[in-house]
């Protein structure tokens, strides 16, 4: 059981990272090298901590939380440490003659300021730590919550961050959703959250009210589309991958599918191959057996339960559960219609319907929808992809691919509409955590030549 922080203590951590931001200590180029060293370190030294702690909160496997959590906030780090003197140097600005050649003109990127990170469960160290990475190397202080979700996580994060992080200006916080409250009537010079629209508002609305930036990493309804002329077996295998990884309790996993009429069925059944070749090489082991990521707690797995409990009969794949454990077995549900519950919400699980519909309606019903954070198009055609693009919208797109564009180096990632807004990763992330200055220096003789320009407009004053 989690002891959340005291106000008492909240209030001086709060007050110590806004006198440390004040004293320009962070803006400091080698501050924000220790600290990015530092929490390379904290990372290093405790790998197995972190993977025992992913192992608890979400039974994932060694492997899954190398690659997903560790392994991206590890090169992200040393990324951020090698790009840092070019990514943060000032730019000149293309300005023209006056401005540009004979003045100078640039821009400068400040941190923010104080920033409040609230991170999510699903990938707790990842889409906790990568924002921070940013917000560092932005110069920003920075109050790192935790999601409360991940416990053990969360513990960890609890514990190592005031071990390895400089505690003036970086600092840890645990709170549930009572205890946010106090913590977000305070006014931040930014909040980065990541999690889900619901909450996204309340985030929003505190932010509002000192007129705050943000930047929201949110989720939705992302579909993939199968066209006639796709590689049927590819997009199932890797349907299957974004539905099989993290129990599907992904941001960017595919949420359903518009498999064209022509090649839906061949869709289900390369799906179930993959998801069984997912589960031990097709051994298929009941849920309660399996060595797959469980659903987060007891509330998410009875929503996906009920969900599919409405869809009876249609399922074709999986629907082997077991509630004790929190295992939900791959599961597969074709001939899904667009008023089925299964399209009802985000599904956020490992549960895959399936609609038939050529892509041309796929366009039609995406656009019926909030813009989703990923869109990812199965084609062989150039055109039917142009179509696709060009009649939708979403965060990001993969083609013949899932969830990769959000893993690209030097890409921006994030929503549009209710997936979000602004963007994070390389330099994008920089820019989320900084304010954009503009400095110009005329040349020192303009004013000698647009003396015109002042009261009282005449040519006899244009020298003076
Ligand atoms: P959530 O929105 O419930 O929680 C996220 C964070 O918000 C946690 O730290 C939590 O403590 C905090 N929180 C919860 N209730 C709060 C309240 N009342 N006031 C203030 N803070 C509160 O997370 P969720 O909905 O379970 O997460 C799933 C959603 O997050 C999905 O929609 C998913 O798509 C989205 N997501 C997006 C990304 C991304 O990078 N874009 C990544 C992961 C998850």
């Amino acid at each position: 059981m989690t002891t959340y922080t005291s106000l008492e203590d909240f209030d001086t951590a709060y007050k110590t990272v806004n006198a440390t931001f004040k004293s320009g200590t962070t803006k400091d180029l080698k501050w924000r090298k220790w600290q990015l060293k530092q929490l390379w370190w904290l990372m290093e030294d405790n790998e197995k901590r972190i993977l025992a702690a992913l192992k608890k909160d979400l039974n994932r496997n060694d492997f899954e939380s190398i690659f997903t959590d560790v392994v991206g906030v590890k090169t992200d780090i040393l990324h951020h440490i090698s790009s840092l003197e070019k990514w943060t140097a000032d730019q000149p600005i293309d300005a023209g003659f006056i401005f540009g050649t004979l003045g100078k003109s640039k821009i400068r990127r400040e941190p923010l300021g104080v920033t409040l990170i609230i991170g999510a469960w699903n990938f707790p160290i990842m889409l906790t730590l990568q924002p921070v990475i940013a917000a560092i190397a932005a110069g920003c202080a920075i109050v790192i919550k935790p999601s409360e979700l991940a416990v053990a996580t969360q513990d960890l994060l609890m514990e190592l961050i005031p071990r390895y992080m400089d505690p003036s200006a970086i600092v840890a916080v645990s709170a549930g959703p009572a205890e946010m409250g106090p913590i977000l009537d305070r006014k931040y010079d930014h909040i980065f959250y990541t999690g889900g629209s619901k909450v996204a508002r309340i985030i929003a609305a505190a932010a509002a009210k000192h007129l705050t930036p943000t930047v929201l990493e949110l989720g939705g309804q992302g579909p993939a589309i199968v066209t006639k002329s796709a590689n049927v077996d590819l997009a199932a295998k890797k349907i299957a991958w974004a539905k099989y990884l993290n129990a599907g309790q992904i941001c960017l996993s595919v949420n359903h599918v518009f498999a064209d009429p022509a090649i839906a069925d061949e869709l289900v059944e390369r799906l179930s191959h993959w998801f069984d070749v997912c589960q031990n090489g097709g051994s298929k082991p009941t849920a309660a057996a399996s060595n797959m990521v469980t659903i987060i707690n007891e509330r998410n797995f009875d929503r996906l339960a009920g969900l599919l409990s409405q869809t009876e009969g249609k399922t074709t794949y999986g629907g082997d559960l077991d509630r004790a454990t929190k295992k939900f077995s791959p599961t597969v549900v074709a001939n899904v219609t667009l008023d089925d519950s299964l399209m009802s919400e985000e599904l956020f699980g490992p549960i895959c319907p399936i609609i038939k519909a050529d892509y041309k309606q796929a366009i039609k019903n995406i656009g019926d929808l909030p813009h989703p954070l990923a869109i990812y198009i199965f084609s062989s055609k150039q055109s039917e992809i142009d179509e696709i693009l060009g009649g939708t919208n979403s965060g990001g797109c993969s083609i013949n691919d899932v969830i990769i564009h959000a893993g690209t180096p030097n890409a921006p990632f994030g929503g549009v509409g209710e997936s979000g807004h602004g963007y994070y990763h390389g330099t994008y992330g920089i820019d989320a955590f900084s304010h954009i200055r503009t400095v110009v220096e005329p040349p020192s003789f303009l004013h000698k030549i647009t003396g015109f320009l002042y009261p009282p407009f005449d040519v006899k004053h244009a020298s003076k």
